[in-house]
């Protein structure tokens, strides 16, 4: 690939280029451009849809034993291992994360692609207790066309979420990457289709989601959406699938509290909140960006913590030490200065940081330094909203009773940490959060085995587990008579 080209992308398995505008994809922490590529057009959403249905229906993929497509979804695991260095360079180019990070992101994508085979050659169809004179068994069926439309913080991570349950349940799926970082995601293409994919059966439509998102999401030959990124878009997305009557998944926003008791070890909380706020740079649904510490500890926590995250090494993404990169556009970055100059206009008081950085790559990139906000009300606008950034606000609590109050006293409710030696207060606390994952002593960890998804303005849905796969399919019911003379209502007798 070399800079004057311009990327084809993946259209109902043609490399071709889009028909929409020219545009780059720019490395955050320089601006400089990664790769030219054109967007796709309305018109190629069309034939990609078109062309995903017909392989779908022609391409005998949905047809396969399960054992045949999970062998598919290992190769495509394998080769993304076999290509992992150079994926990882790219997706740090495209999105400006440190290169561990990247590492860390596509060994994820291969592992959620052999899970998903596993899952795929594991499924077990039910049969069902009799109330009758017949069989009754509970089987799973494919969609057909799927949409996958992420957003730009984790991709190849997020596209393999969907796509892999998606192609594990012998469906076809369309990915709309988010605009900014289209680069894994045609890899991903490429990948599956070096893996043995029929063609066809994944394109990739790189884009403006309000135009090209919008149109896939009404698109009557799409059955499902799969969808991660901000709350309103989610809303937006659901909005259209009721009038479909089309199932959506919904990975959204979240402003997670952190907790703090009075007898957490703060080795452990101190790096944990760190890593929970401050990793990716804050851009992070997930992200712990509410802290509560016990009163009695609040400020030899505090001084603590301020020490360790002016410790945190910021700068260039390629160097393996760095911690955190730049964010990931100049506009995100000033959305976070707006949000902490609010927090300050609210009354708050910087603990630490609150400026851009300058000086050698800090003055080419989007980068912003770990900042730590107090001196405010839980009701307040920055305690409200997501920032998605490296921004923490700390809050002391005197009983239980309000922490938890004000924990749960959020639109969002997709996370939560609780650091505590005490596992049988941590349990009693964990159970009374309203969040989709609660972390114990860890915080920010996964597991694809593990079900992962938010409540209220977090989400709809689950993704990841072993069940994830059936989000990509239909139940159905099959009854087998096993009677030995016809129904009796009819009052028709055997042999008559
Ligand atoms: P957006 O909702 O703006 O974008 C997400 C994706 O949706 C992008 O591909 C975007 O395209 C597309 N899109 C935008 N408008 C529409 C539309 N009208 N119809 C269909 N698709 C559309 O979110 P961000 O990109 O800003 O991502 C950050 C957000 O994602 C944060 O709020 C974060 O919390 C959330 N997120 C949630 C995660 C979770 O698992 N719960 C994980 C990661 C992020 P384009 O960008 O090209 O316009």
């Amino acid at each position: 690939m070399t800079l004057e080209q311009t990327l084809p992308i993946c259209i109902a398995g043609t490399w071709r280029l889009g028909a929409g505008e020219r545009y780059a994809s720019c490395y955050p922490a320089t601006g400089e451009p990664v790769a030219w590529l054109n967007a796709a057009s309305l018109d190629d959403v069309e034939a990609a849809v078109q062309g995903a249905h017909q392989a779908y229906v022609h391409s005998g993929w949905a047809q396969r034993k399960p054992h045949e497509r999970a062998a598919v979804l290992y190769r495509i695991a394998e080769l993304i291992r076999q290509r992992a260095e150079e994926l990882a360079q790219l997706q740090r180019q495209d999105n400006g994360k440190p290169i561990n990070e990247t590492r860390a992101l596509v060994a994820s994508a291969a592992g959620t692609f052999q899970f998903f085979a596993a899952a795929c050659e594991t499924l077990e169809e039910t049969i069902t207790p009799s109330r009758g004179d017949f069989l009754s068994m509970s089987v799973y069926e494919p969609m057909g066309v799927v949409a996958a439309i992420t957003p730009w913080n984790s991709p190849i991570a997020s596209e393999a979420q969907k796509v892999a349950p998606a192609l594990a349940g012998g469906n076809a799926v369309v990915i709309k990457p988010a605009e900014i970082t289209p680069l894994l995601a045609l890899q991903l293409a490429q990948i599956c289709e070096d893996a043995g994919l029929p063609k066809g059966l994944i394109s990739v439509l790189p884009g403006k989601g309000s135009l090209l998102g919008d149109a896939l999401t009404r698109h009557p030959l799409v059955k499902r959406v799969s969808f991660t990124g901000g709350t309103r878009t989610g809303k937006h997305i659901a909005h259209i699938a009721a009038d479909k009557m089309m199932p959506v998944s919904l990975e959204l926003g979240g402003k997670s509290p952190t907790i703090v008791l009075d007898d957490a070890d703060l080795d452990h909380a101190v790096a944990g909140v760190l890593y929970g706020i401050f990793s990716s740079s804050g851009e992070a649904c997930i992200a712990g960006s509410r802290l509560f510490v016990a009163r009695a500890l609040y400020e030899p926590f505090m001084t603590r913590l301020s020490a360790a995250a002016a410790q945190l090494r910021l700068g260039d993404p390629a160097d393996e030490r760095t911690q955190m990169g730049p964010l990931i556009s100049a506009a995100h970055r000033e959305s976070v200065e707006r949000y902490v100059a609010l927090g300050l206009a609210e009354g708050g008081r910087l603990r630490l940081g609150g400026e851009r950085p300058s000086g050698g790559v800090f003055d080419q990139g989007y980068f912003y330094p770990p900042t730590i906000l107090e001196g405010l009300g839980n009701h307040q606008q920055v305690c409200q909203e997501e920032i998605f950034g490296p921004v923490l606000v700390a809050l002391p609590f005197d009983s239980e009773e309000q922490l938890i109050e004000q924990a749960n006293d959020s639109l969002y409710a997709l996370a939560a940490g609780i650091w505590s030696r005490d596992y049988k207060r941590a349990w009693a606390l964990g159970r009374k959060l309203q969040a989709g994952t609660v972390w114990i002593n860890t915080y920010k960890q996964f597991s694809i085995s593990t079900p992962f998804g938010g409540w209220r303005d977090s989400g709809l849905g689950r993704e990841k587990g072993r069940l994830g796969i059936l989000q990509y399919m239909e139940q159905k019911s099959l009854y087998w008579g096993m009677n030995q003379q016809p129904l009796a209502w009819a009052g028709v007798e055997a042999g008559q």
